[in-house]
């Protein structure tokens, strides 16, 4: 068949890379000079299955309404919200109810540790080699961080992930890094999870992509699906539409927007987060793999001689406008644990300060397989845990696509559970 891929980030280029494997003649159209230019750029990295699960969690209203006026606070509303993003905040509220979480989260899950054996096969069969470490490990300042995780530690419990509570010498021993001077109560470490650059592994595939035919065209901006054969599309400044046998769309959070005309409306909201990324100055002072700071919300990676801080969500505002506030929390935190491990000072452009954004559904599983209009397959919505569902979800659609049964249970995927 003659396929379009609708979109260069991570979830498009794992996409095209799977439907080329499968014997399709394979065209990405990105509206950006280069792959994985905005959603996919500079994320955390963290890849941890069983921390995959759904925002649109019991409690999660009360936390984002008693964070409102926190300085470090985690999640941010910027008002005045519009009226998608309160109808989003709307179903985002409905979906927190206990039942649906727990569907939700058991959705997200099959997908999260599918999608680590296909990014861990596809690694070892291309012998792709990017900045990777094992290990995760969730800090806790205080008593109260450890009450907060205690549900979350019930849900590693019931998926079978292995993990370790541990004090904070213990903690220190696996860590040695962590800032003497900062006294926390303790840890909990998943040695199976990891970290890795989503950015460098989806160019390498990108590569290995091209080497099995796929082409890749940029800096091309599809402006609209045609309302009658969704699988033609069109191009700005091109006169003549293209033809293919499917589309795959695959846009980010872009996506509502090519799908809206066609009479299918997907609640989308763009929730805002931050990176820092600098250079490590002094390897001895650094982290070896990825932690998270459960107070602050703040992922802190290595990523090979980098150091990345990324965290905070904001609904509303604008992707130009950065928050200095948001970036003083990602260097405040990186202080706190490991003061010196990297080069901060902006005298050298080698600091990175990236505003990205989560593509993210109300209730917290992507969008996978057909939109009800022939032609157009849909591979969107991963929201904060695009990179660790990728890989599978790229595999579940390529599946469908081809008329194969994905490996995978799909129930909970399509549009028909975010009703009208
Ligand atoms: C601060 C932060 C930290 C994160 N940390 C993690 C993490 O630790 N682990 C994790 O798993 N996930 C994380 N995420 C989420 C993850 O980055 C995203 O879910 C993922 O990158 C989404 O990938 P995507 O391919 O769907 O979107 P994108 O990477 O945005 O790709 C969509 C592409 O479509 C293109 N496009 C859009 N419209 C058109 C059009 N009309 N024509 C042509 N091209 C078009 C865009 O230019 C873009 O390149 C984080 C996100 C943020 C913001």
């Amino acid at each position: 068949m003659k396929v379009a891929v609708i979109g260069a980030g991570i979830v498009g280029i794992t996409t095209a890379w799977e439907l080329a494997r499968d014997g399709h003649e394979v065209t990405v159209f990105e509206r950006r000079g280069a792959a994985a230019e905005e959603s996919s750029f500079a994320n955390a990295g963290v890849l941890a299955p069983g921390y995959v699960t759904p925002w649109a969690a019991p409690g999660m209203p009360r936390k984002v309404l008693g964070h409102l006026l926190s300085r470090h606070a985690p999640v941010k509303l910027r008002l005045p919200l519009s009226a998608s993003e309160l109808r989003w905040m709307w179903k985002w509220w409905r979906a927190c109810r206990l039942e649906t979480y727990l569907l939700n989260r058991a959705r997200m899950q099959r997908l999260a540790f599918y999608s680590r054996e296909r990014l861990h096969a596809l690694t070892a069969e291309r012998q792709l080699e990017y900045d990777r470490s094992s290990g995760y490990m969730v800090l806790l300042r205080a008593e109260k961080d450890a009450k907060m995780i205690e549900p979350g530690l019930q849900m590693l419990r019931d998926a079978g992930v292995k993990f370790h509570q541990m004090g904070s010498d213990e903690a220190r021993k696996i860590e040695p890094a962590l800032n003497p001077d900062t006294p926390f109560l303790g840890a909990v470490h998943l040695p199976d999870d990891e970290v890795a650059n989503c950015r460098q592994f989806a160019l390498l595939l990108k590569a290995e992509a091209q080497s099995l035919g796929v082409n890749f065209e940029f800096n091309r901006v599809v402006t609209h699906l045609d309302k009658a054969h969704a699988a033609t599309l069109s191009i700005a400044g091109e006169a003549a539409p293209r033809h293919f046998d499917a589309v795959v769309l695959c846009a980010g959070v872009a996506s509502s927007q090519l799908l809206r005309p066609l009479g299918i409306n997907i609640p989308m909201a763009a929730v805002y987060g931050y990176s820092v990324s600098a250079p490590i100055r002094e390897p001895v002072n650094a982290p070896r793999s990825a932690l998270m700071d459960e107070r602050y919300k703040v992922a802190v990676s290595r990523l090979g001689n980098r150091v990345r801080v990324a965290g905070s969500a904001e609904i509303g505002g604008s992707p130009a406008h950065k928050s200095s506030s948001s970036i003083q929390t990602l260097y405040k935190v990186l202080q706190d644990w490991f003061p010196g491990a990297a080069n901060t000072s902006h005298a050298g452009a080698s600091v990175q300060e990236w505003k990205g954004v989560r593509p993210m559904l109300p209730d917290g599983p992507p969008l996978l397989g057909a939109s009800g209009r022939s032609g157009l397959w849909l591979n969107i919505g991963h929201g904060s845990s695009g990179w660790a569902l990728s890989c599978g979800s790229a595999r579940v659609v390529a599946d469908l696509v081809t008329g194969k049964n994905p490996d995978i249970d799909i129930d909970g995927f399509g549009l028909g559970r975010l009703g009208p």
